[in-house]
């Protein structure tokens, strides 16, 4: 592709689970389809689930697991070193490659979750930008605990006033997990406190979202938070439609049988489908699981669950009683899915990236968090954008009946209009903000203008 910005080279660098590539690969589409020359480095054991244009190169840097990864690791810790080890290694040998491959790498984008990435760019002169994968009111009370703002674990009376102002007072239920028992995750806390201690030292912080969206806070911290939103990374064919054809990511951890998932829509009445999953990392309680398939069942709207549990041997008598309404599978495209005329409802365990595409799909949620970020972000979903309900827990679980009180709320309660409506002005506003002169994507201009411009 004929490189329009001059020599700029910019290499993103992503940490190999499905929520963090997503929102990574999806950027450098968008550099790519700006002129931008753009490589993707992703680990040994994801190169080959990375399906892109050519005009984007992907080159492997290593974990130190290249054969399977995380799953190979004795714990979150161990993993975790061991990328910093092995990844900052890696990663400096690519980048000595690309400097003389004859166009030198002049900016480097990098996955939060790879906050050694930043002392590798210094190390060669090179500016770095950090991705936030999470909203920006959930990245901002992480950074207000690294600045004193907020202590730990956070109490409910601190919630009484709200934590930034113009932001709805929350309760402790609504708090990202990692502060609400900080004890319980401490490896991925502190992960996420060291990303935001060094915050400044980066040349531009990313956040996946947009201005409009979070505008509250945007404003709230507009002088001191060095944040700028360059969201949804959701493809453009679901929002400006500037990538024609281009339906999915371009990475797929898991394989997905969506011919059968699409047919299946296609013989559904408009708007009628349920459409269910818990993202790629969660796995549900065999009880949730259980409260969520006679739930569905007894909903009698047609569903579409994605449940990686389902071949649990001791399921497999209940996914058969539940089978007829229903199709249930282990993995889907799921923004061909959430984009399909037949889907009415999304139930989300509320992941960003699935809460950022069901809004920017205009598809109606029914949160059902499970950990880290998603408390927070179903408080959103429900109360801020009014574009679902949140799920009520009793004795720690989701109940069959509180499900279908949601259901029901959402497809044709008393509220669904208002839902509806709410959902079809987030599309648009997402819409908006990645279009040209949007507020996304002026700030991907911006930061485009700013390369340094090496001549070779
Ligand atoms: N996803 C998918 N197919 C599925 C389930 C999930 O393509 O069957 C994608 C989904 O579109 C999203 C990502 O996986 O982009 C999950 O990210 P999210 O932040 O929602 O949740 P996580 O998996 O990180 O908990």
């Amino acid at each position: 592709m004929q490189n329009q910005r001059g020599h700029a080279h910019v290499l993103v660098v992503t940490y190999p689970a499905q929520g963090h590539i997503n929102p990574l690969l999806q950027f450098a589409k968008r550099l790519t389809s700006k002129g931008v020359k753009t490589t993707v480095a992703t680990t040994p054991y994801t190169i080959d689930s990375v399906n892109v244009d050519t005009a984007i190169a992907v080159e492997p840097i290593s974990d130190g697991f290249d054969e399977g990864g995380f799953n190979q690791a004795p714990t979150l810790e161990a993993y975790l070193d061991s990328f910093k080890t092995a990844g900052s290694k890696t990663l400096a040998e690519l980048i000595i490659k690309l400097n003389n491959s004859g166009t030198p790498v002049c900016c480097v984008v990098y996955d939060s979750l790879l906050s050694w990435a930043l002392g590798v760019a210094k190390g060669f002169g090179i500016p770095a930008a950090i991705m936030l994968t999470n909203s920006a009111t959930v990245c901002s009370f992480y950074w207000q605990i690294d600045r004193g703002g907020l202590t730990l674990p956070v109490e409910q009376e601190t919630l009484a006033a709200p934590m930034v102002p113009g932001l709805p007072s929350l309760d402790i239920a609504d708090l990202p997990s990692f502060l609400a028992q900080p004890t319980n995750q401490s490896a991925y806390l502190a992960l996420i406190l060291d990303k935001l201690g060094t915050l400044d030292e980066n040349d531009w912080v990313f956040c996946n979202s947009f201005d409009d969206l979070e505008s509250a806070l945007v404003e709230a911290l507009a002088a001191e938070w060095p944040v700028v939103t360059i969201g949804p990374m959701v493809p453009s064919f679901y929002l400006d439609r500037r990538i024609e054809g281009d339906t999915s990511y371009g990475a797929s951890l898991w394989n997905h049988g969506n011919d059968q998932c699409l047919k299946w829509l296609d013989s559904k009445p408009l708007k009628s489908v349920v459409y269910v999953s818990f993202g790629s990392m969660a796995c549900i309680s065999t009880d949730q699981f259980q409260e969520v398939a006679w739930g569905l069942k007894a909903s009698n709207m047609p569903f579409l669950w994605v449940a990686k549990e389902f071949k649990d041997h001791r399921l497999l008598e209940l996914v058969d009683s539940i089978g007829e309404t229903g199709l249930i599978v282990t993995w889907c495209n799921q923004l061909e899915v959430l984009a399909h005329q037949a889907v009415g409802c999304f139930v989300t365990h509320c992941g960003w990236n699935s809460t950022l595409e069901g809004l920017s799909l205009g598809v109606p949620m029914v949160g059902v968090p499970q950990w880290s970020d998603q408390p927070t972000n179903a408080k959103f979903i429900a109360d801020v954008w009014k574009v679902g309900v949140r799920a009520k827990r009793d004795g720690g679980i989701v109940t069959r009946e509180e499900l279908g009180k949601c259901l029901t709320e959402v497809m044709s309660g008393e509220r669904s209009g208002e839902i509806k409506s709410n959902a079809s002005r987030w599309r648009e506003l997402a819409k908006e903000a990645v279009s040209a002169g949007g507020s996304s994507d002026k700030n991907i201009e911006e930061f485009i203008a700013k390369l340094p411009n090496p001549q070779v």
